[in-house]
C-alpha cells in the first residue's frame, strides 16, 4: 500500500449522481417555482404514475417518507391496538417503530445468515405459536429481496397482510417479479441516500388493490373524503412536490445507475473471491433475480479494527445496523434478550458496507480489496 496513492472514497458521493443532470434538475425546479404549484398537483400525479410503471404494480401513492409509507400501511390494513406485526430485528430502526406507531406490537423472527432478511423457516415456526398476528413486514435489506414465496403461503393461509420494506429495494426482483408488487403493500424511500434518492425526505407506497389505494390516498391527508370530511384519521403526510420534480428527472437515471451498482459489486467479486482472507462476500440466493445494492454488505473478522484501517486510508464504511432491534433500549418492554436472535446479533457484530454506488472507478475498488488483503496479510 505504501506505494500507492491514498485515495479519499466516501461511502456515498452523491456529486456523480447530481453533476452530470444538475442544469436538468435546475430547469425543472425553476418550472415549478415558477408554477407555484407546491403541494400535491400533476407533477405528484405524473411520478407516481412512472413509479408503479417502473416497479410494475398497480398503484403508486406518494407519501412524506418511507417511514410514513409503512406506518400508514399498516394503519390501511387495519392494524392497531391489540394486534402483532412480524419482522426482521435486523433492519433500520422505522421497520419496528412504524409497527408501534401504528398501536401494534412488533414480534421479531430472525434472519437466514445467508441473506440477511427474515427467515421463512423461522416465521413458520413462530406463527404456530400465535394468533394475533395481522400482519408481516418482510424487508428487502440492502436490495437484495426477501424469500417471498414462503412467506405469501403462510400469510394467505393465516391470512395476513404483506407489507414490503422496499425502502432499499426499488428496481429489484424476486424469481423475475419486481420488488414491491409482490405482497399486499409495499414502501418505498426516497432518502437521499437510498437508489432513487431525493433532496430531503419522500417515500412512496404501492399496492396492486384498488381499495387499499384509494384508502392510502385519502390517509395521507388526515384522511379526508371529502372537503374537511374525514372517514378515517390519517396525518399529513404529503411528498413535497419539489421532491417529485427532481425524483422524476433521477428515475429517468436509475437503471443506469443501478447497472453500475452490480458492475462495482462484480468487481469486488473479481477481486476477492478466492483470496485468503476472513472475508465473506455477498451471495445473492438463487431467487434474487435482481439486486440492485443498495449496499454492498461483507461479513469480516476483526471487523472494527478492519473498519479503522480503511477509515485511516481514506474508505468511508458504515456498519448497517450495529445494533439489532430486539435490543434498542426502546423496545425493552417487549422483553426480549440478548441470544434471542443469534444470527441478527451475529451479523450485527459482523457486517462492513463498502463503497458501492455509480461514481466509482474500477481503480477506487482495485483500492479498497488492496487494503482489506494487506490488512489481513
Ligand atoms: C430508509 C429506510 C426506511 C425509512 O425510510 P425514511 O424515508 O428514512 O423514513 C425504512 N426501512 C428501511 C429498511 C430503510 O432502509
Amino acid at each position: 500500500m505504501a506505494t500507492r496513492l491514498r485515495r479519499d472514497i466516501p461511502l456515498l458521493d452523491l456529486s456523480a449522481q447530481h453533476t452530470p443532470i444538475r442544469e436538468e434538475i435546475l430547469s425543472e425546479v425553476t418550472r415549478l417555482i415558477d408554477s407555484q404549484r407546491f403541494i400535491m398537483g400533476e407533477e405528484i400525479r405524473q411520478f407516481e404514475e412512472e413509479v408503479a410503471s417502473y416497479c410494475e404494480v398497480g398503484h403508486a401513492i406518494a407519501c412524506a417518507s418511507g417511514s410514513d409509507a409503512l406506518y400508514l400501511s399498516l394503519i390501511a390494513a387495519g392494524v392497531g391496538h391489540g394486534d402483532e406485526v412480524i419482522t426482521t430485528p435486523f433492519t433500520f430502526f422505522a421497520t419496528a417503530g412504524s409497527i408501534v406507531r401504528s398501536g401494534a406490537r412488533p414480534v421479531f423472527v430472525d434472519i437466514d445468515p445467508a441473506t440477511f432478511n427474515i427467515s421463512p423457516d423461522r416465521l413458520a415456526e413462530e406463527a404456530a405459536k400465535r394468533t394475533k398476528v395481522k400482519a408481516v413486514i418482510p424487508v428487502h435489506l440492502y436490495g437484495g429481496c426477501a424469500d417471498m414465496d414462503p412467506i405469501l403461503r403462510l400469510s394467505r393461509e393465516r391470512g395476513w397482510t404483506i407489507i414490503e420494506d422496499g425502502a432499499q429495494a426499488i428496481g429489484a426482483a424476486y424469481k423475475g417479479r419486481p420488488a414491491l408488487g409482490i405482497g399486499d403493500a409495499g414502501c418505498l424511500s426516497f432518502f437521499p441516500s437510498k437508489n432513487l434518492g431525493g433532496m430531503g425526505d419522500a417515500g412512496m407506497m404501492s399496492t396492486n388493490d384498488d381499495v387499499l389505494a384509494g384508502k392510502l390516498m385519502k390517509l395521507r391527508v388526515h384522511g379526508e373524503t371529502g372537503r374537511y370530511l374525514h372517514k378515517w384519521v390519517g396525518t399529513n403526510s404529503r411528498m413535497d412536490t419539489l421532491q417529485a420534480v427532481i425524483l422524476r428527472v433521477k428515475l429517468r437515471y436509475l437503471d443506469q445507475w443501478t447497472a453500475q451498482r452490480q458492475i462495482n459489486a462484480s468487481r469486488y467479486h473479481r477481486q476477492l473471491d478466492g483470496a485468503d482472507i476472513p472475508v465473506t462476500l455477498p451471495q445473492p440466493a438463487q431467487h434474487q433475480t435482481r439486486h440492485v445494492f443498495n449496499q454492498f454488505v461483507v461479513r469480516c473478522a476483526q471487523r472494527d479494527n478492519l473498519r479503522q484501517r480503511l477509515t485511516e486510508l481514506g474508505v468511508g464504511t458504515q456498519i448497517y445496523y450495529p445494533v439489532p432491534l430486539h435490543l434498542q433500549e426502546c423496545f425493552r418492554d417487549l422483553g426480549c434478550r440478548e441470544g434471542d436472535f443469534p444470527e441478527a446479533e451475529k451479523a450485527a457484530r459482523e457486517v462492513l458496507a463498502l463503497p458501492v454506488a455509480p461514481g466509482l472507478s474500477g481503480e477506487d475498488i482495485e483500492y479498497i480489496c488492496a487494503a482489506i488483503k494487506a490488512f489481513y496479510a
